[in-house]
């Protein structure tokens, strides 16, 4: 079984993001980037599944600029086994990104695609979804835990109520949650062994996807500072300081 595992690079979650002095953007120079941490379980749970003998190979792809190969080559050194870097600058669109990655799926026929089940630089939640419609694949989004069966995949799912599982057929797939696993740490060997390990590179043209956005960015703005809060000694002084200081009583 071949698991195809989608990646991408965005601001390290550690990074206190800044905003361009003419709100156009966020700004990114000098800062740290990294891989998405839920495609980073994602890679994990592929390698699991390679461990545990369900996967035969693991892909990784990611679609960006050129310095999107660092994340891949960290999913090589977590033990994914080659990498395919589709080569795109500037702003790309939710749908663009789920097309190029659907046109690799068609090319790289996997029994499953993981991604994460959001990024968090843009929030979507979205691509997994919508690459799930474009292959007329079967989709689990939110897994917690992933299982290979005869027929396909078992995946059990966080939803507001507690757990759901789904029986998935055939090629499906899959985005994840943060309590599927814990990343492993990555070796200082394992860097190296990753720099031996092919990745290929792709135009979106050679895909035949046009890298649009159907969303203009209109501007950033920092969100409003909170003020602090006070605290109260008694449910009287609870209620008087809604009704009088917060006004929302
Ligand atoms: P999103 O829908 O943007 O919140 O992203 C959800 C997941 O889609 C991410 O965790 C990745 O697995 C995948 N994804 C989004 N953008 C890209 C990209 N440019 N390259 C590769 N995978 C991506």
């Amino acid at each position: 079984m071949k698991v195809l595992v989608a990646v991408k690079r965005v601001i390290d979650y550690s990074v206190k993001v800044r905003i361009k002095p003419d709100q156009s953007d966020v700004d990114l120079a000098n800062v740290k980037m990294s891989m998405n941490p839920f495609c980073e379980i994602a890679v994990e749970e592929a390698i699991r599944l390679k461990e545990r003998g369900e996967a035969s190979e693991v892909v990784v792809v990611s679609i960006g600029p050129k310095a999107c190969q660092d994340q891949i080559r960290s999913a090589l050194a977590m033990g994914a086994d080659r990498g395919i870097w589709v080569e795109h600058d500037g702003p790309a669109g939710g749908l663009a990104v789920a097309k190029g990655l659907a046109a690799v799926a068609r090319e790289e026929s996997p029994q499953l695609v993981m991604l994460g089940k959001q990024s968090i630089d843009s929030d979507n939640n979205q691509t997994g979804q919508m690459l799930s419609a474009l292959l007329g694949w079967p989709q689990a989004t939110f897994a917690s835990a992933v299982r290979k069966t005869d027929a396909g995949f078992e995946v059990t799912r966080e939803i507001d109520g507690g757990l759901e599982t789904l029986a998935l057929t055939g090629p499906s797939v899959v985005t994840t949650d943060l309590r599927l696993n814990e990343p492993r740490f990555i070796k200082l060997p394992d860097i190296m062994k990753a720099k031996r390990k092919p990745m290929a590179s792709q135009t979106p043209e050679a895909l035949g996807v046009a890298m649009t956005s159907g969303v203009t960015l209109e501007r950033v703005e920092t969100p409003t500072e909170r003020s602090g809060g006070i605290r109260v000694d008694s449910v009287d002084a609870l209620i008087h300081a809604l009704k009088h200081d917060a006004q929302v009583l």
